[in-house]
């Protein structure tokens, strides 16, 4: 006998696995679980202007406008080339981007889902997921102690890091590079020049990347890959200083005043697939994306209401049409994602005899000369605007039930 009975558990509390509760949770009943209590600090505080789309389709506009998040002026980058070059944001047809409070824009996904009548279990882990014919039985832990959730349907939104007991059932993940990102949150007070703009800068073995907070403070981070010899010295406070000084618009920022430097893993990965029997991922679990394209969170909306409304096709249908026409997108979004990325890299020739650079300059992808490659250039947000956000049906031939 299990304790709770659903038509759908979310593993994960994120900005995806939210989204997707909202998209299901009229006409089903979901539980979201998360291994923290509340959101925490996180690097990953910009997003396009092109997301109001989906946060109004969620219907929480009026919400994020009211958290006091603040605008972007646009984007500044030496890239390709020592002399800076400046993307008005005024000129973009979205409009301004956002430097996010995100400790508040995760929690109002939270609050809006339990509003909606989603429970939510955190902080709690799943211990154990088996499938039967029918359905997933979630053991998990919680503060209420051990209890079973039978869910007719999975759906995975644990961001990047993988999720054993699903790894087991087949949702891999590939990686394609190495990249991580040593960071530092900068105080109030420190001179931060260009502060109304996300700063980008090139160097030798990576790039350096400088944002606002919208509680006024910054982050700087500096890109590499992981057995490349900056990411261990940018590891100590000392060497993050030394390079930073040794950027062309970030060096005024080096100040005493700068905390202990943080890590995060940046690469690019996708899963194998994204649905399978019973489970759908979404967000950074089906792709996670290089920093440069400040496309995460963006993804994570898209996909969370893509597969939440593929799943409530899928159910009242009783056929998986829409959520292999999901499958179809992701890959379609990953496939470009890449080309573009690796175009955005390509405009970087300066350094070309690094090994960093070297590995990125592989393909034959061309990018338009002369737009920069700024945080935020790699244009995944037209692809996804235009791609919109319903599922036409496609061939469900070999496709594994959803709810069966
Ligand atoms: C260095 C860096 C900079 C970035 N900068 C930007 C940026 O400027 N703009 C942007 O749009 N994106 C940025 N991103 C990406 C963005 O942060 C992610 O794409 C986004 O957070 C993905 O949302 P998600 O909901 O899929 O995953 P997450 O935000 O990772 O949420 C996953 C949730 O699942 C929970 N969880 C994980 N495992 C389990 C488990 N086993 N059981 C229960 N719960 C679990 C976690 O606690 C978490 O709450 C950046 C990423 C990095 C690494």
């Amino acid at each position: 006998m299990n304790d709770v009975n659903v038509d759908c558990l979310v593993i994960g509390a994120g900005v995806a696995g939210c989204s997707a509760a909202l998209a299901l949770c009229a006409q089903h009943s979901v539980v979201i679980i998360d291994r923290l209590a509340e959101p925490v600090p996180r690097i990953g505080e910009t997003l396009p202007a092109s997301a109001e789309r989906m946060i109004r389709r969620l219907t929480l506009w009026d919400e994020f406008l009211s958290d006091n998040h603040t605008r972007t002026l646009g984007s500044i980058s030496c890239w390709g080339s020592s002399r800076p070059t400046i993307r008005d944001g005024f000129l973009d047809p979205s409009g301004l981007g956002w430097s996010l409070d995100r400790i508040r824009f995760e929690r109002m996904f939270r609050k809006a889902a339990t509003r909606r009548g989603v429970r939510i279990i955190a902080p709690g882990q799943v211990v154990n997921l088996d499938r039967n014919p029918l359905e997933w039985i979630a053991q998990i832990q919680s503060a209420d102690g051990p209890q079973s959730i039978a869910a007719r349907f999975v759906i995975l939104a644990n961001g990047r890091r993988g999720f054993p007991p699903v790894r087991r059932a087949g949702v891999d993940q590939i990686a394609h590079d190495k990249l991580v990102c040593r960071y530092v949150r900068v105080p109030r007070g420190v001179p931060a020049p260009y502060s109304a703009f996300t700063v980008t800068e090139a160097v030798e073995e990576g790039w350096w990347y400088a944002g606002a907070t919208a509680d006024g403070r910054r982050i700087l981070a500096y890109h590499t890959d992981a057995d490349m010899p900056t990411a261990r010295r940018a590891c100590s406070r000392s060497g993050f200083l030394e390079m930073l000084k040794e950027t062309y618009l970030l060096a005024s920022c080096a100040s005493d005043q700068v905390p202990d430097v943080a890590r995060a893993s940046a690469r690019s990965q996708s899963s194998v697939n994204s649905y399978g029997l019973g489970w759908c991922a979404v967000g950074d679990a089906t792709c996670a994306f290089d920093p440069l394209s400040s496309q995460g969170l963006f993804h994570a909306l898209f996909t969370g209401i893509s597969a939440g409304e593929a799943l409530a096709d899928a159910s009242r249908r009783d056929d998986t049409a829409a959520l292999a026409n999901y499958e179809n997108t992701i890959r379609g979004i990953v496939t470009t994602y890449r080309s573009n990325l690796t175009a955005c890299y390509a405009l970087e020739k300066r350094f070309y005899r690094n090994e960093f650079w070297a590995r990125r300059q592989s393909s034959k992808t061309s990018w338009r000369s002369g737009n920069g490659a700024m945080k935020g250039a790699l244009g995944n947000a037209a692809l996804l605007s235009s791609s919109g956000l319903r599922a036409t049906p496609a061939s469900s031939e070999t496709a594994p039930g959803a709810f069966n």
